[in-house]
């Protein structure tokens, strides 16, 4: 037996080596994935091991020291452990650190030629998704509420059609981007 935290109560939830991927939460009935969480737990554990590398070294260490290929090779693990992640539905949280995290790294692997700018700018894309995502379900929760003036539900519907419209665009789009990266693991 393992246990593991359900991403959304943090119950210990208790599972065999014989366990499908999908987990039920018996505290809160929620279902999550065993493998995104794994997954997430580990790419947390290797970004924050190389975050404590980096702040370590500073600019006191060389670029080619043995120090930094450690870092690299942290940030590495933490990149494709919740590139894994990424691919279940996520906990909203998770979702946004995950993302969070990725842009970070994104930034460090570009500057050192480690990853095209197609693969960067598709991580991006993720981020503007999910802030678009969330700013249009906020405006649709405002507008079923009845919420806000004359003038401010007017300026709500205008910027709910436009992320209406904007919203597959992107999805059309990162699916195009999805396939041209083709993500093997
Ligand atoms: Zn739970």
């Amino acid at each position: 037996m393992i246990a593991i935290l359900c991403p959304y109560c943090e119950t210990e939830v208790d599972i065999s080596a014989e366990d499908t991927d999908t987990q039920i939460c018996k505290a809160c009935g929620r279902e999550f994935s065993v493998e995104a969480q794994f997954a997430y737990e580990r790419g947390q554990a290797h970004y924050d091991a190389a975050m404590d590398i980096e702040r370590a070294a500073r600019w006191r260490v060389r670029e080619d020291s043995p120090t930094m290929t450690d870092m690299l090779r942290n940030y590495e693990h933490a990149y494709s452990s919740l590139r894994v992640a990424l691919q279940h539905t996520l906990p909203h949280s998770y979702h946004a650190d995950a993302l969070t995290m990725l842009a970070e790294i994104m930034r460090r692997f570009l500057k050192r030629e480690m990853v095209s700018s197609m693969e960067s700018s598709y991580w991006t894309q993720r981020i503007t998704q999910l802030t678009v995502t969330e700013e249009y379900a906020e405006l649709q929760r405002k507008l079923e509420a009845r919420e806000g003036n004359f003038l401010q539900r007017w300026h709500w519907r205008l910027r709910s059609g436009q992320l209406g419209r904007t919203i597959p665009e992107l999805e059309e789009k990162i699916a195009v981007m999805e396939r041209e990266i083709a993500f093997t693991e």
